[in-house]
């Protein structure tokens, strides 16, 4: 087997990983980075964010302000020192992406525009027009070309890490377009591969979304944190599942049910504001939570608009006007068009919430270090956590940079310090490894297909894990995935070949979710209480004296993961109540 030898790889070129790799070139200009991933960075999921980016900038926010809609957003479940740091790099962060290109939208007087997002009490979302991720993305990732030694391996398919001296030393992976496996020896390893959204059956994530780099780190040891919490976003294309961004509210879209009644403000959003109008508090910026649980309402209470998909409801955007929507929101006017045949600016548009986002992920202090020495995590697979019970819309752009450029710090001065591994028995990880997909290939029965044990597992999370949750749901759904985890033990290949083999990678990709999978839903069984975006029928109220905690699973083989738990860190705010009705206090 081909050995790639490096000193820092990183697992993922989407915005996390291109802000470390940046990050590390400049910091530690002699070290080799190795940036590896399954697809050209430029189609990372981080290109399809559409709504902006959060930082205080204006002269009436504060980092405090910033600081309690973050922590008051996450249902008290973020850390707080992270929130902290997090809160005041993120104007640097967005800063430094200014010079290096990223055209964000300006006022008349030329100085950076900020929008409202849901659950941010004061406008500080920076944008540019709807297409913010595209332009991040491009704007690292063409500053990323100007350093040699950020060696880029497009189109490997990373399997797992290796393991030893209780320290993480590197990783197998596959190049794609000759199938060949190739083995990294690294003085340490940055995991920054993305979301698992793909688990769930309807959700705005890209294909590759698939958990990969979480359900490595957590066979390699690393606890998985808070997996239960899983952000429905509210507006989601009812066919497709294609996000309309937070912003098509943020600009003054409304929400209505069939009556044409803007039902928000029965579930303690707010009172109603004129049309038109940007809310601030209350109503249509109400968090993701709080939106997609009133949506689940008027379904329940026959309030809701029957389309060929099922229940929705009304986006309506008409006031907005054709030159408004041109100019702030033309990727959503595109695709309501192209996808759905409404034209905003003439019509309403029928939506329903949709899964969007993993608050969980891998366990990482402050520093983006993992549990496992040698290993940092950092962006959407990480959990730090800032986001808590639940992330606040336009958080996660800047997470990723913040503690992608973290990861980067960390891993350079850990490197700095690492001794020799002991190359028998990596090379025997490495082979062990190669052995599996050898393995995969040699098997000849047709008793279980990848598409069959993908439908399984995607129905049986929407059931368990959706926006509302009950124990006898989540027991029924964790002793599912149990059975199709021992069941993917007998899944077949039916492509043998060599050059980019999708079926062998799809094989993998369903291993990995169902690995999350399983660490989500018993994270969910285990905790009997209703926060933030966990809400359960049968618990329905916040237990902060038993579950003020964040949840740690620990893979366990075939067996189920086991549960522990681990203190919040709060500095300076209690846990309160979320109040967004707009009330003056
Ligand atoms: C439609 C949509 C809109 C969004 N809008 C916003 C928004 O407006 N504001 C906001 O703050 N957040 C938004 N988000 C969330 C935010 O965009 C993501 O959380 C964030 O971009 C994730 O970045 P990342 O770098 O962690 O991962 P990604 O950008 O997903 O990159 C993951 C990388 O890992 C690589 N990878 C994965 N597995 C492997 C493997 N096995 N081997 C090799 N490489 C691998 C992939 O190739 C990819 O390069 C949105 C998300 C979606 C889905």
């Amino acid at each position: 087997m081909e050995t790639i030898q490096t000193d820092v790889a990183i697992i993922g070129a989407g915005g996390a990983g291109l802000r470390a790799a940046i990050a590390l070139a400049q910091e530690a200009p002699n070290l080799r980075i190795a940036l590896i991933s399954k697809v050209y960075p430029m189609r990372s999921h981080t290109c399809a964010a559409e709504g902006g980016a959060a930082g205080v900038i204006k002269p009436d926010d504060s980092y405090d302000h910033h600081f309690h809609d973050t922590v008051g957003g996450g249902d008290w479940l973020c850390d707080q020192d992270a929130v902290e740091y997090f809160i005041h790099e993120a104007p640097k962060e967005l800063m430094q992406l200014e010079h290096w290109g990223c055209p964000w939208n300006r006022e008349e007087d030329g100085s950076v525009a900020v929008r409202p997002f849901g659950g941010m009490k004061i406008q500080r979302t920076w944008f540019a027009a709807d297409k913010s991720g595209f332009h991040i993305l491009h704007a690292l990732f063409q500053t990323s070309l100007q350093f040699p030694q950020i060696q880029r391996f497009d189109e490997y398919f990373a399997t797992d890490l290796l393991v030893d001296d209780g320290r993480c030393q590197g990783l197998t992976a596959i190049e794609m377009r000759t199938g060949q496996m190739r083995r990294f020896n690294a003085k340490a390893v940055i995991i920054a591969g993305g979301g698992a959204g793909r688990m769930f059956p309807f959700n705005t994530n890209g294909n590759v979304n698939t958990g990969d780099g979480m359900a490595m780190a957590y066979r390699a040891g690393a606890p998985l944190k808070d997996m239960e919490f899983v952000q429905y976003h509210p507006t989601g294309l009812p066919n497709t599942g294609t996000l309309l961004t937070e912003a098509c509210r943020a600009e003054g879209g409304v929400l209505l049910n069939k009556d044409n009644y803007r039902f928000l403000q029965d579930y303690g959003m707010g009172p109603e504001t004129p049309k038109g109008k940007p809310v601030l508090k209350t109503m249509e910026l109400g968090p993701r939570d709080r939106v997609s649980q009133a949506i689940w309402g008027e379904m329940q209470k026959g309030r809701a608009v029957k389309t060929d998909w099922g229940d929705c409801v009304w986006l309506d955007m008409r006031h907005l006007g054709e030159k408004k929507m041109d100019e702030r929101l033309p990727f959503v006017r595109d695709i309501c068009i192209s996808y759905l045949g409404l034209d905003p600016v003439h019509e309403m548009i029928p939506i329903r919430p949709v899964m969007h986002y993993m608050m969980g992920g891998i366990h990482t202090d402050t520093k983006s270090a993992t549990s496992l020495p040698g290993l940092f995590a950092a962006g959407e697979c990480a959990c730090v956590s800032i986001n808590g019970a639940n992330r606040l819309g336009s958080n996660s752009l800047v997470e990723i940079l913040v503690f992608g450029h973290r990861a980067a710090l960390s891993a350079a001065s850990y490197a700095a310090g690492v001794r020799p591994g002991n190359e028998a028995a990596l090379t025997a990880q490495a082979e062990a490894n190669q052995s599996k997909i050898r393995e995969l290939f040699m098997r000849n029965s047709d008793k279980e297909s990848i598409a069959g044990l993908r439908k399984e597992m995607t129905d049986t999370m929407e059931e368990g894990a959706g926006i509302y949750r009950t124990q006898e749901g989540m027991d029924k759904s964790c002793k599912k995935l149990s059975e199709l985890r021992h069941r993917y033990q007998d899944i077949t290949l039916h492509d043998k070949t060599n050059v980019y083999n999708t079926d062998l990678l799809s094989a993998l990709e369903l291993g990995n979710m169902l690995d999350c999978a399983e660490a989500l839903m018993t994270s969910g069984r285990e905790r009997k209480e209703s926060r933030g975006a966990h809400q359960r029928l049968d618990y329905t109220a916040r237990d902060d004296v038993k579950y003020l905690k964040h949840s740690m699973a620990y893979f366990k083989g075939l067996e189920a993961p086991s549960i522990d738990y681990r203190d919040v860190v709060i500095t300076k705010s209690q846990p309160g109540v979320r109040d967004y009705s707009g009330a003056k206090k």
